[in-house]
């Protein structure tokens, strides 16, 4: 938001989706947050790294937000020996080529926000 942090992310999206999760609708303020994920080679914070704050735990799952405005700049998904980084897609400038294939954790999405698209849903994982 405040242009301190910038990052590169090649167009090489693994996946893209909607989470519905309480986590990703509290870390964001919204009714869902759509995620690109990709590979870690594939990412690289090219400006304001030292202004990279960490939530969570810094050996395994966690959120790294802008200490100067707050805004989530990406997820780091470290599980089964694998890592894979979710950018949360506002934060791109340009379009991706991938969009949203699907919807999760709808087992605990808002009870206020319904779902109006024909994209697949889970209740969790898929
Ligand atoms: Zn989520
Ligand atoms: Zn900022």
């Amino acid at each position: 938001m405040c242009g301190a942090v910038e990052y590169e992310a090649e167009d090489r999206f693994l996946y893209a989706l909607n989470c519905h999760c309480s986590k990703c609708r509290r870390t964001t303020g919204s009714a869902f947050k759509p995620i690109a994920g990709l590979r870690p080679d594939d990412f690289r914070i090219v400006h304001g790294k030292e202004e990279l704050f960490t939530h969570g735990n810094p050996d395994g799952i966690h959120d790294r937000h802008c200490r100067l405005c707050g805004s989530l700049i990406y997820s780091w998904i470290a599980e089964n020996g694998s890592v894979k980084i979710h950018i949360p897609m506002g934060t791109l400038m340009d379009p991706p080529s991938s969009r949203p294939s699907m919807h999760i954790f709808v087992g605990s999405k808002a009870p206020w926000y319904e779902i109006t698209d024909d994209l697949p849903q889970y209740q969790g994982f898929p």
